[in-house]
Parts: C-alpha cells; structure tokens; sequence
C-alpha cells in the first residue's frame, strides 16, 4: 500500500466545481493517458539523488468537494443517529428508585459505580469492561474481515466530527470551488464574515461536544444548571475546554491528517486484512485505458481499447483524504464510498453503468479478466471464529449479568499474625469480611462459617440475639471484622473455610472461601 496521496494538480477541473456537466464537457476535449505514479524512487536513483529528495512534504489543503448518492446518504443517517445518541444520551432517565440515580448512563466516579439502564456495575465486576472490550475489538476485526475500514469511513468519531466540521464549511464558506477562489481572492469584508460564522461554528460545536461529555459524569440537568450559574465545579469547566480545543483542532484542521499520521488502525487493519475483504476499488480492468468521452470514441472506432475512466477527477476532488483511489489500494482510504458516488453521478451522466468504482476485492478483478464470474466469501474461517468469540464473550457476559446476585462478601486473611494461640491453647484467625449490597434499600444479613466442625464464630460488634446480624445501606458496601476460633487437639495448618451470607428477609445469600490457618502439628 502506498501513503496518502495528494490531489493531482493536472486536472480539467482542478479548481472548479462546475458540476458534472462542465466536468464531462471539459473531459471531453481534454485526453489524459494512463500514466503509474512513481510511489518510490527508481532503483537507479543515485545516492546524491536520494540524498536530495526531502524527507518531509507540507500538507495540501483538502477542498472536498460536496457529492450526493447512496454512500453519502448513509454517512449523513450514520452521523445523525451518532451525534443524537452523543449529544442526548446523558438526558434519558431511568428509574432506579429513590436511593440511586435516575441517569439512565452514568459514569458516577465518586461512588466508583457505572449505570447502564437496568445495568449497575461495581468496581469488583470491572471484568465486564474487559469482555466489553474484547468484543468491541473483535467485530472491529469482522468489519475489517468484510469491509475493510468501513469503521474509519463511518462510524470513527474523527470522520463524523470532520464529516459535520466539512459541512459547515461548505455552509459558510461554500462549496470547493468558491472555497478556493475565495481564499484566491484575498481577505474581503465577505471572506472576513464567512471565515468568522465558520469558525464560531465551529467553536460552538466543539463547546457542545465537550460539554456533553462531562454530563455523562454527573446528573445531566443539575450540572448544565450548575454550569450556567457558574456553580459547577472546576474540573467540569477544565474538560469542557479540553474536549472544545481537542474537539477544534482535530476535527476542523488536522481532518485526515489524524487519519493517515497519528491513528495506528490503518497500520493493523493492513496487517489483518485478507484478499476477500471488500474495499473500496478502482475497477481498472474496466476503467483502463482512460480517455476522454470523445477520445475513447475515437480509439474505439479505430478498435484500439478505451476504458470507462474519463479522467474527471471527481473521485479525487470528492476524497476526504485526498486519495486518489484509481493509483490502488492506499493507507489514506477510510473506505467511505464517496467516491463511488461521485463516479456513479458521472457514469450514469455519460451513459454507462454504475461501479467503475464499488467495494469489490482484486482477487475479483483478477476472475473477470479470466472470464469468470466474481467471488464473495463473507462466511470464512476469520470471519466466523470473530463471530465465536463474541458470541461466546457476549454469552458469558450475558449470562453472568442474568445471573448475578445483589448481594456479595469477600474475605481479606489478618496477614499478621496469621494465627494467634489463646490462653486456653486454642488458636484464633481474624477476617476482614467485606459485604456488599446492591440494592437501593437498607438490607440485613445473617453471618455464618462452614468447614471447620467445633469452632466458634464471632462478629465483632454486630451480634443479635446469638446471630450475626450485619446491616448495610442501600447501595453500600460495609466492612466487619470476623475472628474463628478453633478448640481440635492438633488442627491442621491449613483448613478450607467458607462464610456464607443470608438476607434476613428474602433469604437471597452469597458465599465466599479462605482458609483457616494454625501452627503445623502442634498440639494443644
Ligand atoms: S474513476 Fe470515475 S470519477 Fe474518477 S476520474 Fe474516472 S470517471 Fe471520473
Ligand atoms: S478514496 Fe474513496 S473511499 Fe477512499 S477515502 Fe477517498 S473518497 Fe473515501
């Protein structure tokens, strides 16, 4: 795969977004030959050339250019639901009960609690985040397996925020071609109005951007009260700014740069890729050679070859990343179909069928050139063992939340001493019980220890009519201390205990294992 690829310079209407009729008139008086551009210096260079040849090449500027179709559709519907998801999701309410939140998503840091709707996950159960992300790392292997990058062409949150940044842009400041005549044209009063409305845009929208994250960390209406009256705290202030600049400056300026420079994922993805994957390509066993519509008259009435590409340049002008995609599979593409829109517009203009661009494989072109029919292999062993695994990640997981109870005791051992011997020769452990309660109500508990047949169990402070009573607040976890004493004759130095915990009313329980220690072969 080569780096990302500029615009061509050379084009009939490189600076002009004359639309689709001037383009093919254009291109039809204009005849480019097919022609490979050189990705790296011939073997032959001499070392003073290769010495000479810079090693840093500034940026050119992307003026995309606006496109309609089937793809853009779907990237404008993929945009509006994310952002609506982004922007409301910290509104929706969930009824809880009176003792816990109401936010339907909360990310609540100072009681170390995450709530998804009917989900609550505790600090002890951040093995759900594990699975969560193994499954969002596997089905961005399938998308790769089946599409390529259709997550970065889609669904990464730099193309959408870019995606909308763009289109403020063409709002303000106009379409490609009144873009670049614009900033030909010097400062002018209009220039000055339209570059100020972009960027206050702009602005307003990475302000909102930032601002909707930290309302995923406190109760939504309270703190958008809190920061209009200045009340909010500091921190809250600190990552609305944060997240406006990183908001700003990704989205409205580095654009495809963070695609082709700073975000690792091409690089993986080319690693994980496979020749069934569908990706975005240049048919160029039909679109070669490429001629103007007149020219490939011409050469086709002389029965010379003369491919469908017109050499219009739309695909390139409509590239979010300045891709030409007709050079070949290219580390700039994120796969957003934009232009196969564009070239679809263009085939169907001049009258020949649709996809000189489409998502198809090489291996596919291969087979039409050897006259056979294309091949698409969705079901393969990569795909399927992808599927597998968040199937059975998504299973356990699944099933451990079905499953889960409300109530929870871990046992921390006393490290020192381990044990202690009694004046009357027994020998006596110490736990540090900790006993969690999930629920929205105050819950009372019941205390016992299997395993080690005439020992006696205590709860320090929280005995009741000879039980073990341990009460704990709604949406609380409560720590007791629990000493075990046992009066055997020699007992052995490690014994397999358990604690079990009881609801008093409900009689739901939960228990948790440990070991009773005492002095190897000792005797009383
Ligand atoms: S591939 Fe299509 S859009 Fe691109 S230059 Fe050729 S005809 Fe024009
Ligand atoms: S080459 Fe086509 S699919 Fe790739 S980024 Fe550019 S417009 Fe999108």
């Amino acid at each position: 795969m080569t780096a990302g690829t500029p615009e061509t310079p050379a084009a009939a209407c490189h600076d002009a977004d004359c639309g689709l009729v001037a383009l093919i008139r254009s291109a039809e008086v204009k005849t480019v030959e097919p022609k490979a551009v050189p990705v790296v210096p011939p073997l032959d260079q001499s070392a003073d050339e290769w010495d000479d040849a810079p090693l840093y090449q500034a940026r050119r500027k992307i003026y995309p250019q606006r496109v309609s179709g089937t793809y853009r559709r779907i990237k404008w519907a993929v945009l509006l639901v994310t952002l609506f998801v982004y922007y409301l999701t910290p509104f929706l309410r969930w009824d809880r009960g009176p003792n816990a939140p109401s936010q339907a998503v909360l990310i609540d840091l100072s009681n170390s609690r995450f709530y998804f709707f009917f989900i609550e996950i505790w600090p002890q159960e951040v093995y759900y985040l594990t699975g969560l992300l193994i499954i969002a790392a596997m089905t961005l292997f399938l998308m790769n397996a089946l599409a390529g990058r259709i997550w970065c062409g889609y669904l990464c949150p730099q193309t959408v925020w870019t995606d909308l940044f763009q289109a403020i842009e063409r709002f303000t400041e106009g379409d490609r071609r009144q873009h670049m005549q614009r900033e030909r044209g010097g400062w002018t009063l209009e220039r000055v109005a339209r570059f100020g409305a972009k960027h206050f845009l702009w602005l307003m929208v990475a302000w909102w951007t930032g601002g909707a994250w930290v309302l995923y960390f406190a109760d939504a209406p309270t703190l958008v009260h809190d920061l209009a009256t200045l009340r909010a705290p500091f921190v809250a202030y600190l990552w609305i700014g944060i997240l406006t600049l990183t908001t700003y400056v990704l989205a409205g300026y580095m654009r495809e740069q963070v695609c082709l420079y700073m975000c690792p994922w091409p690089r993986i993805q080319a690693a994980l890729t496979d020749e069934h994957a569908l990706n975005v390509t240049y048919r160029y066993d039909r679109g070669e050679p490429r001629a103007s519509v007149k020219k490939s008259a011409a050469l086709l009435a002389k029965g010379l070859p003369a491919g469908d590409c017109i050499d219009c340049l739309q695909c390139v002008q409509v590239c979010p990343t300045g891709v030409d995609i007709r050079q070949g599979p290219n580390l700039g593409c994120i796969q957003c179909g934009l232009c196969i829109d564009a070239c679809d517009a263009v085939m169907t203009k001049i009258g020949r069928s649709t996809r000189l661009i489409a998502y198809d494989t090489d291996l596919n072109i291969q087979r039409r050139k050897q006259g056979l029919a294309p091949e698409y292999r969705l079901a393969r062993m990569r795909t399927l063992l992808y599927v597998a695994i968040i199937a059975v990640v998504g299973g356990v997981m699944a099933f451990t939340l079905i499953t889960r109870t409300a109530q929870s005791i871990s046992i921390l051992h006393d490290r020192n001493p381990v044990f202690v011997r009694l004046s009357d020769g027994a020998i006596r452990n110490a736990y540090t019980v900790r006993i969690a309660n999930k629920r929205s109500e105050r819950r009372e508990f019941t205390l016992s220890m299997t395993g080690l047949a005439g020992s006696l169990l205590d709860v320090v402070q929280s005995r009741d009519d000879g039980r073990f009573v341990v009460g704990v607040g709604p949406d609380q976890t409560r720590e007791v201390r629990v000493l075990v004493t046992d009066y055997a004759d020699r007992p052995a130095a490690s014994t397999p205990i358990n604690f079990h915990l009881y609801d008093v009313i409900t009689g739901e329980r939960a228990s948790a294992g440990d070991y009773f220690r005492a002095p190897a072969g000792e005797a009383k």
